[in-house]
């Protein structure tokens, strides 16, 4: 069986778009579909066709292209059950535990309701890869526009469950400031300043920080961190619940 192949490219202000491709089957899905012209570019320049559009969740930079993919390529779309309603042209309907499969590269859905009441992440486990939309990125997550920080507590905590290899692919390069952000909560981590160094390097030359893996983030990202000694003294919570930690942290964030 021939691996995954991950095509990533950058779109919109600071969207990534990412294609899948089974070459033993002959099979392509589009990760979200956030510009519908950037991806049949990439879709031409690959000469591959488009099959599936496996949606994160409804966000304008995500499932915007649905319509016009499926109009020109006969693609068929995926998506919640949950937020059936709101996915344009949703065909498949996907839940909890539910699988999804790319010739023979299986994704495994999970909910992850925070960011909103419906997001789905995609883990193609066997492949160590994990497409996690607007759920986790490098040094952050999402905001929290349609769920509570318990919510969002327990979808980071199922991500997590994953082997630190995973490479999280999340649909946005926020790294940099996500990156200012947590050095503020634990300036003393080596690892911290590790990846923020790295980080600069990679955006200087005009490279994606994107995808990390879960060792990296389990590491230096914050939003995972709520156990840290020094990331709970700084926020005065010592003696907090993991979920209350976190829910501090997202609230500073959203006022960083
Ligand atoms: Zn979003
Ligand atoms: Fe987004």
């Amino acid at each position: 069986m021939s691996a995954l192949q991950i095509h990533q490219f950058a779109c919109l202000d600071d969207n990534y778009g990412y294609l899948l491709h089974d070459p033993d089957a002959g099979l392509t899905a589009s990760i979200d579909s956030p510009d519908a012209a950037a991806i049949e570019r990439e879709l031409a320049a690959r000469g591959w066709k488009l099959d599936y559009i496996l949606n994160t969740h409804h966000h304008a930079d995500h499932a915007g292209g649905n319509l016009a993919l499926k109009a020109r390529t006969g693609c068929s779309i995926v998506g919640a059950r949950a937020d059936a309603e709101r996915i344009p042209g949703i065909d498949v309907l996907v839940g909890e535990g539910d699988s999804f499969a790319l010739g023979k590269h299986n994704a495994r859905i999970i909910e992850t309701p925070g960011h909103t009441r419906a997001h789905i992440c995609y883990l193609f486990e066997a492949d160590r890869a994990a497409f996690v939309g607007d759920t986790l990125f490098s040094m952050g997550c999402g905001r929290l526009f349609e769920g509570t920080p318990t919510q969002m507590w327990a979808s980071l905590q199922k991500i997590t469950q994953l082997p630190d290899e995973t490479r999280i692919y999340c649909a946005h390069e926020y790294t940099q400031s996500n990156g200012r952000f947590a050095l503020s909560l634990e300036p003393d981590s080596p690892a911290l300043q590790a990846r923020i160094r790295e980080v600069a390097t990679l955006r200087a030359a005009g490279q994606p920080t994107v995808p990390s893996t879960l060792g990296t983030e389990k590491a230096t990202n914050p939003f995972l961190r709520p156990a840290s000694p020094e990331l709970r003294a700084r926020l005065g919570l010592a003696t907090a619940t993991d979920t209350e930690v976190f829910a501090e942290t997202r609230r500073r964030k959203d006022q960083f």
